[in-house]
């Protein structure tokens, strides 16, 4: 049901949840096949068939719904001309039955940028790690990460045994798929990377003081470790992470009350002319935790390693 008279900002997300939700398919499909087809785009930067897949799935798809829209996807410019079963044109009901918030309802194409990572957490996939995989849906009104859409393949329904859990966020709306959790408060658990550290993410991580270090991998898979309440921070004094990786899990927690920055506390801009990389790291808080009493805690060394970069 492609046809809804419901705002644009809420077709956008209704149906970045049908297209998230299938490239999880997509994903755990090529996983059994046992063929990842593993190209190096960088160092510590692989990308698979999964990855190429997924991101053709969700672009020819949302492009399809919203021509007029800037979407911008890790993989690069890709083949719009794919095949019909790639195509998802039903729009999420479910998510449609929400009342639009008043400050989304006339927000026209041109100031919207849709941000894609379609495999988030690839050095995990093809080592096996499977659970931190997320697909991330993004969408920037003008500057602001305000929606987002967090897709984990291979969550496990612990009821049915069903494969697959879709998280989103919308500023103004709040978040569904999902019953957000505190940390415990006699702990302060950090998360941070498994497989992109080096001397400066390490000191960062080592000033917070934290009781606990929770090494996953991907930003949405962090950010999820934090609404799940099994970490309080997500600390990353590294310019490695870029705009689609943050921008749904930034607009996802900020929905539930906590806040996603550079390492010195600002928010990064999405609009569709701004650099890539997230050159002063990624600063996450619960909504339990002051951001701002742990932006303090940053050491000047640091600071300034990720200015110089
Ligand atoms: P991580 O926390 O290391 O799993 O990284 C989160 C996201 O940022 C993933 O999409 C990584 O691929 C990306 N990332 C982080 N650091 C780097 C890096 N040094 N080189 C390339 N990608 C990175
Ligand atoms: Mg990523
Ligand atoms: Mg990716």
């Amino acid at each position: 049901m492609a046809f809804t008279s419901a705002p644009l900002m809420m077709r956008i997300m209704a149906s970045s949840i049908s297209s998230a939700r299938r490239a999880g398919v997509i994903i755990r499909d090529i996983m059994k096949t046992g063929e990842l087809g593993i190209v190096d785009k960088g160092k510590d930067d692989p990308q698979t068939e999964a990855d190429r897949t997924a991101q053709q799935c969700i672009v020819a798809s949302l492009t399809k719904l919203f021509p007029s829209v800037k979407i911008i996807g890790e993989e690069g410019a890709c083949e719009l001309n794919v095949a019909k079963e790639l195509i998802v044109t039903e729009l999420d009901t479910e998510f449609l039955k929400n009342k639009c918030p008043d400050e989304w309802s006339n927000v026209p194409a041109e100031d919207l940028v849709i941000w894609v990572d379609p495999l988030d957490g690839t050095s995990e996939y093809t080592q096996g790690f499977v659970d931190h995989v997320t697909v991330l849906i993004g969408i920037a009104v003008k500057n602001a990460a305000v929606g987002g859409v967090i897709h984990q393949p291979y969550y496990k329904n612990s009821s049915t045994g069903e494969l697959g859990r879709t998280i989103w966020g919308l500023r103004g709306l709040g978040i569904g798929g999902f019953t957000p959790k505190d940390a415990p408060s006699d702990k302060f658990i950090v998360t941070t990377t498994r497989s992109h550290s080096n001397a400066t993410v390490q000191c960062a991580l080592d000033a917070m003081q934290p009781t606990e270090v929770l090494r996953v991998g991907g930003a949405g898979y962090k950010v999820l470790q934090l609404l799940e309440g099994k970490a309080h921070a997500y600390v990353f004094a590294s310019a490695g992470c870029k705009k689609w990786d943050t921008c749904a899990p930034e607009a996802v927690l900020e929905a539930a009350g906590g806040t996603l920055t550079d390492m010195l506390g600002q928010h990064y801009v999405y609009h569709k002319d701004v650099e890539f990389p997230n050159r002063l790291g990624v600063l996450a808080t619960s909504r339990t935790e002051s951001h701002t009493k742990l932006v303090e805690r940053i050491p000047h060394n640091v600071r300034e390693a990720m200015q110089s970069k």
